[in-house]
């Protein structure tokens, strides 16, 4: 006690000589929006030790600010959350001077961690990867549309010229918002790699370095956060939907997945085994595929997800898997030995990091646990429906597949799966009950 208390005092002295006076405290929350307070650095020792009070239904607000009716929330009297800062994630925030960021963990009255936080799913996760004496390593790809005023109260997307595929420079982004904020993304320790501009219109995408899964949930949800906060800097949009548009391509979320032995060494590899996988990999990968039903509840978890599914869309549409194969749900990279490892193509932007995260690592643990048999790679082109079983084609689909997947819930934890269906269960009602501008334009003149 008393040598974390003189870790503390010493964490804010640093902090002070830096010019620090601030620190912001955040945390996932059910769909990955960013909760939190700025905490004055003098306050810091109260919120490690009693932790920031928040109501617990926070888990249940609705990106409309609505607090919908979940276990745990207003059937229990709207009762408090504790977040306590983890200190080891103390980062920059270099687009905010004075300021740093740091990551909290949610407990309940009782002192356990709220099973419905995200972060303390991903961790639940690895303890289960731990008991195999596996680590799941992780590399995210997140793909994003950049926005502008079009002065009439909407958006439209920024930099807009024809086939800036791959372009550098002003083309495809006449601000240079892009170098901006992968430097910022830099400074802030996300460990980023590179950044670029993507397929369609508008469309950019950064790539984070490799790490233990519940670091790198922390920097996803974290690049997230800060990609949106650099745009508001520069008047600008960023949006992770998973289809905006009509007339452009999704926005993928990738994440390269390897396993590790207690050693550090790959395991997912062999030169010797089957496609240079090992036997490990190759049930890692089968749990994937075996799960990915129930995983597209949390990989693509809005009604809008499944708008970016379908053919000749660089994003799945079956469960499938490839040799470095794009139009695969699962692609496996050519690289090979410290390097192997799959590339899980199934999800989108929207998907909350630590959710997506841990959800795939799950069915990783699940299929090495259950020595799941990998059924053969798709050649060629990978969008036909005759060879192999299709995704979920709608959202209240996928709820389904995860209510019915039972091993995969109790990887998960059975409390957040009750309260995810829940939460999500409640939006697919609102949306059912909401009149569309497509419903007006195809009906209202003619019939
Ligand atoms: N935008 C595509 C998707 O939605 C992926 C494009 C790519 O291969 O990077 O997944
Ligand atoms: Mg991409």
């Amino acid at each position: 006690m008393n040598s974390n208390r003189q870790d503390v005092g010493a964490v804010i002295e640093q902090l002070r000589s830096q010019d620090v006076d601030v620190v912001r405290v955040s945390y996932s929350d059910m769909i990955g929006i960013d909760r939190g307070r700025d905490v004055l650095l003098d306050e810091l020792p109260g919120a490690l030790g009693h932790g920031l009070p928040f109501s617990r239904c926070i888990y249940h607000t609705t990106p409309m600010g609505d607090c919908i009716p979940i276990q745990g929330g207003m059937e229990d009297g709207l009762p408090d959350i504790h977040v306590r800062p983890d200190l080891s994630t103390l980062a920059p925030l270099p687009w905010e001077p004075g300021a740093v960021s740091c990551l909290g963990d949610t407990f309940l009255a009782d002192g356990t961690l709220a099973p419905e936080s995200p972060r303390t799913v991903v961790s639940r996760v690895a303890e289960h990867l731990a008991q195999l004496n596996l680590q799941a390593i992780i590399g995210p790809e997140l793909e994003y549309f950049l926005c502008e005023s079009d002065g009439a109260g909407g958006y439209r997307r920024y930099g807009e010229g024809p086939g800036n595929v791959y372009v550098v420079g002003r083309k495809g982004d006449p601000n240079g918002v892009l170098l901006k904020t992968l430097r910022h993304l830099r400074e802030a320790g996300l460990r980023v790699t590179a950044a670029n501009h993507e397929f369609c219109a508008g469309q950019f995408e950064v790539n984070l370095n490799h790490s233990e899964l519940v670091d790198a949930a922390d920097r996803a949800f974290r690049m997230k956060s800060a990609v949106q906060e650099i745009a508001r800097h520069e008047g600008l949009l960023a949006t992770f939907m998973a289809k905006p548009f009509n007339d452009e391509g999704g926005s993928g979320f990738h994440l390269h997945l390897s396993l590790e032995n207690e050693s550090g060494d790959n395991v997912f590899g062999d030169a010797d085994g089957e496609h240079g996988l090992s036997e490990t990999g190759r049930h890692a990968v089968a749990g994937v595929l075996r799960h990915a039903p129930a995983l597209a509840a949390l990989a693509n978890p809005t009604i809008n997800s499944y708008k970016r599914f379908g053919p000749d869309t660089l994003a799945p549409w079956l469960i499938d898997w490839g040799l470095d194969n794009r139009s695969a749900m699962v692609r496996i990279p050519p690289d090979r030995g410290p390097g192997t490892r799959m590339e899980v193509r199934l999800g989108d932007a929207t998907a909350n990091p630590y959710l997506i995260i841990a959800g795939t690592a799950a069915a990783a643990y699940l299929g090495v646990r259950d020595k799941a048999e990998l059924t053969a790679p798709v050649e060629g082109y990978g969008y036909n429906p005759e060879a192999a079983p299709m995704l979920p084609p709608t959202l209240p689909a996928a709820l389904d597949a995860l209510e019915a997947d039972t091993a995969l819930t109790e990887v998960l934890g059975r409390y957040f799966v009750g309260s995810f269906l829940a939460y999500k269960r409640n939006e697919v009602e609102r949306f059912q009950r909401f009149v569309t501008d497509w419903e007006f334009r195809e009906y209202a003149y003619h019939l």
